[in-house]
């Protein structure tokens, strides 16, 4: 098998993890191989970001650069030194009613060096009864979108907004989203990745302090303190509408291809 095949077999194995539709490969005279192994695929796509090659990528998009910290400040959170401190902060926080319903703090897990910063929204039942991000359905695709582009779940960080689940998994109000932001801030100046995926509109609103739509963010490349930040759907409205799978692939792909840059 030449390695274009290979690669575009392992291709279509992706596309059918993460929802694409049937396809059969034609057969090649003399590989003894009926189809892709898979016999699943994704048909031509039409997004401008899902060519493959993309020569241009997509387009710019907003750049936003809050301060970063600062030696001398007294803010604790500005002077922890590791995730592990910034996760002790996070477990004493009080600055928003948030804390009031938690079972624990979900500051977040995963590599100290990780090229690649996975934000959602906020805990929900099993991520607050756990202490661990992205454990429920929506991590376990999640780990699977992440398996899909060969990065183990343990070499990601990932975190959320908010670091205590909201009630009834509403939305995280505007009070306490900028309560937390600093500790995002900061595990973001700790890792120092080459790549965000911010994944639902939470995430990227919140991180590129825009109200601009989902819709709008995505295929673009945008920029938090020069990092690229890649915006896409959040894995539990995957999960809702396995439609939007597609163009997460897309979106997740953009962000594996900037990982090496
Ligand atoms: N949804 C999120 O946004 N974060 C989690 O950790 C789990 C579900």
């Amino acid at each position: 098998m030449t390695d274009g095949r290979a690669l575009a077999i392992e291709y279509l194995k992706q596309q059918q993890l993460l929802g694409g539709d049937s396809v059969i490969l034609a057969e090649k005279p003399g590989s003894g191989m009926r189809d892709a192994g898979c016999a699943k695929a994704a048909p031509e796509p039409t997004h401008p970001a899902s060519r493959i090659p993309q020569p241009d990528g997509p387009s710019a998009g907003i750049s936003f650069d809050p301060p970063s910290a600062d030696l001398f400040a007294a803010d604790p959170v500005q002077r922890a030194a590791t995730l592990a401190d910034v996760a002790t902060l996070i477990a004493d926080c009080q600055k928003c009613k948030l804390c009031e319903g938690r079972i624990n703090t979900v500051p977040g897990e995963g590599s100290a060096t990780a090229r690649l910063v996975v934000i959602g929204e906020g805990p929900g039942r099993t991520e607050d009864e756990t202490g661990r991000p992205f454990v429920g359905r929506a991590g376990e695709l999640l780990t699977k979108i992440l398996e899909a582009i060969q990065l183990p779940r343990d070499q990601v960080f990932i975190c959320n907004i908010v670091k205590c689940r909201p009630p009834e998994n509403r939305l995280p109000q505007y009070d306490e989203i900028a309560a937390c932001l600093p500790f995002l801030y900061r595990q973001i100046e700790l890792v120092k990745p080459n790549v965000i995926l911010a994944m639902g509109g939470t995430a990227a609103q919140s991180l590129l302090n825009t109200k601009q739509s989902l819709g709008s963010l995505r295929n673009q490349i945008h920029r938090f303190r020069g990092i690229p930040v890649v915006v896409t759907y959040h894995p539990a409205a995957l999960l809702r509408n396995p439609h939007w799978k597609r163009p997460t692939w897309d979106d997740v792909r953009i962000a594996a291809r900037l990982l090496d840059d």
